[in-house]
């Protein structure tokens, strides 16, 4: 299959090695009608590289000839830290997604999020930002921030409603929320297992609110029971090695005080801190399905506290 994408890019910086930088856009217009402009991102951390997967596969599959509206996606925000596999930017440690709209300190990071903001942000009527859980772990929620019927339509189980709106600040999803734009944030996918049944869950999330917003023909598929979390901690460990999960579940219900999973030296095989479930009930968000190295203040395991979620 091949896709049916206008493909450009937008230069941000040239390195001092010569290479440039740019940001990749797919455009696609619609040819069923008049429609609003959809905006897709992913990869703003370089590891959530299964959101690129969703992305592609999305766009193989779509056919313009049925879409009314616009597209703007990009599916590697961050091509450095694509590069380099890593959360931040290489070149400045910085979080892409902590320092919108740009300019700011004019770090490598804020010129690239002032390119992200002119050439796509500004140019949106709805926003889905795809995250994930990076090299090793694998998350599953969705944020509702301005635009709860979307986020419900995405499917997913869990939905997490955080006290300012929109979760972090400095986000891109902060900025479209600021400018009024219905934004979802997707957290899917990740760590060292299959990424098949989120990327196929991905692809239908976006479909999904893009039936709901009108730019599909046809009704959406209801969503399933979902969980909106009002309380979502991140366990994040005091002590690095070798972390070896006992729940590897998500979505699970779990007793507060049970074991989640132990960090070990991977030298001595010492046990040097025990990450235990903090709410009574939690429920898993985010976990570990493999033994893997931890740092200190890595994202350990994400709970949500059920004694405070709205009813499924
Ligand atoms: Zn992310």
């Amino acid at each position: 299959m091949e896709l049916r994408t206008t493909y450009t890019s937008v230069p941000v910086a040239t390195l001092a090695s010569g290479a440039e930088v740019r940001i990749p856009i797919h455009e696609v217009r619609g040819q069923a009608g008049d429609g609003p402009t959809l905006g897709l991102t992913a990869c703003l951390h370089g590891d959530e590289q299964v959101s690129t997967e969703i992305l592609y596969r999305f766009l193989l599959g779509l056919d313009p000839a049925a879409l009314k509206g616009r597209l703007l996606v990009v599916p590697v925000v961050n091509p450095l830290a694509f590069e380099a596999v890593t959360r931040h930017t290489p070149l400045d440690m910085q979080n892409l997604n902590r320092v919108m709209p740009g300019g700011g300190e004019g770090f490598f990071t804020h010129q690239l999020a002032e390119a992200l903001v002119g050439h796509v942000l500004n140019k949106l009527d709805y926003y889905v930002d795809f995250h994930a859980g990076g090299v090793y772990p694998t998350v599953d929620y969705v944020y509702i921030s301005n635009a709860e019927a979307l986020s419900r339509a995405f499917g997913s189980p869990i939905l997490f409603r955080p006290p300012g709106g929109y979760g972090y600040g400095g986000s891109t999803a902060s900025y479209t929320v600021g400018k009024g734009v219905p934004t979802v944030t997707v957290e899917l996918g990740g760590g060292t297992v299959d990424q098949t049944a989120y990327v196929r869950r991905g692809v239908a999330g976006i479909l999904n609110i893009m039936r709901t917003i009108g730019m599909l023909a046809g009704d959406p598929v209801p969503p399933p029971p979902q969980t909106v979390l009002r309380t979502l901690l991140t366990l994040r460990p005091r002590a690095g090695g070798w972390l070896v999960p006992e729940v590897t579940a998500l979505n699970a219900r779990l007793a507060k005080g049970t074991v989640l999973g132990r960090t070990l030296s991977p030298y001595s095989f010492e046990e040097l801190e025990v990450l235990r479930a903090p709410f009574d009930p939690s429920l898993t968000v985010l976990v570990r399905l493999q033994p893997c190295r931890i740092n200190p203040g890595d994202f350990g395991y994400m709970i949500g506290d059920l004694a405070t979620a709205e009813a499924a």
